[in-house]
């Protein structure tokens, strides 16, 4: 293995490399890629990561204060932190857990099962029949590290569990994750309640300057001050936008939905050509959208759970909403399937099908390669961004938090950060965004899919486009500005990175910062 440095800013970013001659060319590769393997790829990888990432910061001699684990994939370095304490100090593995506990702290991202690694203990015997020793372990109390139950000679080894066994703190990305977690892993706390199982949460943030445009973001020097990027978790620096005249920030958000267009025609025409579409329709991409229009945006992997065509549940219905002559409504998707996900890949094929109906051909975009240039496009550029998936499987997201940075109003499902950032007025209404469906949920997907899809229409028909067209002799939607202003100053000073990482300081990094870590059933009992 080689180590290559990146220097970040002022961070410094250690990258670890298989691709070494002297490797043999499988392994050569475990690096290049991150999905696609088999099981087998992937936990190689995941050694390489944990074991060869605490060997490789010992070998630099860093001695870090914290390893934070972010999901389970690296989740092996405790084995490693525990194997480099054994040999130091001869002390048994049960006498240094706590020391290792004592320095790593973990983070668990999905609630989606396909997110949490497991491997069968065959897998794990040819890995670490080796290792187990070296840590004063018999195969069974090892594999119990990362076995939800003891007892069945089956139970895979999962890494979310073997992270959750040994860090002193846990925590999930929004509240509502939080407490779907502590749910999810009441099985390794049996004497607890489910609110007392030891997962906090930090919500998810985003970097300001890094999503919100240049063209706003003079706008902010202008009215909160040169130094606003610095005081992002400010409320009452955010409060300032208030002062900012309407048709100033109007005409700024037009030409951002403007350069929108123009990426997206290009793109969109580029991807025709490239699939052998027939000439009128590649020369159609130069008309796509049209930017005194309503536009939504929706970008994501097209993972079912997101319900990328939702949308299309009700066709007729969409039509007359996108179609509409005097008060249209376009949308711009961008995103890629999972390359093993059918499922993913028949929604994205549905949506390209649509693009082309003959009423709506000019409304409907759809980006292939949805990278971070097309985002930062998109989430600066739209009016809406909507989001809908299937509660509560949204851990965060972090895509609608950009919008609001760049004055997107965001129209979203209550899952993830938006169960935290939508704030309602008193007639009920959303003062700065929109819900989608009821704060519940029911395990009958096809009737949850029936009440959100009602409730999008509803909305669009009765709520988003009429306040966006209501618009004065200049064109200036006033009401609508008057939303967009209350997406960027209640949600700015919370969903941001500064926020975020004090909250890591203070409820996980700090010496004092400890929860009560899941007790190893291997200490208890085997
Ligand atoms: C922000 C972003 C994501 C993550 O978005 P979520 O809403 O958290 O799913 C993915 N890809 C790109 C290109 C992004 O900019």
């Amino acid at each position: 293995m080689q180590i290559w440095l990146a220097q970040v800013g002022r961070v410094k970013l250690y990258l670890l490399d298989t691709d070494r001659h002297d490797n043999d060319p499988i392994d050569r590769w475990l690096t290049g890629h991150l999905y696609g393997g088999n099981q087998d790829t992937r936990i190689a990888q995941e050694v390489v990561l944990g074991i060869g990432g605490v060997k490789a910061l010992t070998a630099l001699g860093i001695k870090p204060s914290v390893y934070h684990m972010n999901e389970g994939h690296a989740a092996f370095c405790t084995l490693e932190i525990a194997r480099e304490e054994i040999q130091k100090t001869g002390k048994s593995f049960y006498d240094i857990e706590q020391t290792v506990r004592n320095s790593c702290v973990f983070t668990t991202h999905t609630p989606v099962p396909a997110g949490h690694d497991v491997f069968s203990p065959d897998l794990m015997d040819s890995y670490f029949a080796n290792y187990w020793p070296q840590l004063g372990l018999s195969r069974e109390q090892f594999l119990a590290l990362g076995a939800r139950r003891l007892g069945d000679p089956w139970e895979p080894f999962g890494m979310t569990v073997l992270a959750l066994r040994l860090s002193r703190a846990a925590n999930g990305v929004s509240e509502l994750h939080g407490e779907v977690s502590r749910k999810m892993w009441q099985i390794l706390y049996p004497d607890r309640p489910e609110n007392k199982v030891p997962i906090s949460h930090i919500t998810n943030g985003v970097h300001a300057r890094t999503w919100t445009a240049p063209l706003l973001g003079d706008l902010y020097s202008e009215y909160l001050g040169e130094d606003w990027s610095s005081r992002v978790a400010d409320p009452e620096m955010w409060a300032k936008v208030d002062e900012i005249p309407d048709a100033e920030l109007w005409w700024r958000h037009q030409v951002l939905k403007e350069r929108l267009i123009a990426h997206t025609r290009s793109k969109v025409k580029v991807a025709r050509q490239n699939r052998g579409e027939d000439h009128d329709f590649i020369q159609a991409a130069e008309n796509l959208l049209d930017p005194k229009v309503l536009t939504i945006g929706f970008a994501r992997r097209f993972s079912p759970y997101k319900r990328g065509n939702l949308l299309l549940r009700d066709a007729e219905r969409a039509l007359r909403i996108f179609g509409n002559e005097q008060r249209p409504v376009q949308i711009i998707f961008a995103g890629k399937a999972h390359p093993a996900d059918e499922e993913g890949k028949r929604i994205i094929q549905r949506l390209m099908d649509w693009c082309k109906h003959p009423a709506i051909r000019y409304r409907v975009a759809f980006i292939e390669d949805y990278d971070i240039y097309t985002g930062q496009k998109l989430v600066q550029g739209v009016d809406v961004w909507l989001n809908n998936p299937r509660r509560p499987l949204e851990a965060s997201g972090t895509s609608g938090q950009k919008v609001c940075f760049n004055g997107g109003i965001n129209c979203s499902v209550l899952d993830g950060w938006w169960c935290e950032g939508y704030k309602v007025g008193a007639d009920g209404k959303g003062l700065n965004g929109w819900a989608i469906g009821e704060d519940a949920n029911t395990s009958d997907q096809e009737l949850q899919d029936r009440i959100d899809s009602e409730s999008l229409y509803k909305l669009l028909e009765e709520e988003i486009v009429p306040l966006y067209y209501d618009q004065d002799e200049n064109g200036i939607p006033h009401g609508w500005i008057e939303m967009m202003k209350a997406s960027i100053k209640t949600n700015s000073p919370l969903f941001n990175t500064d926020r975020m990482l004090v909250d890591y300081v203070a409820q996980m990094y700090a010496p004092g910062a400890k929860v009560d870590a899941a007790p190893i059933l291997a200490s208890v009992g085997v």
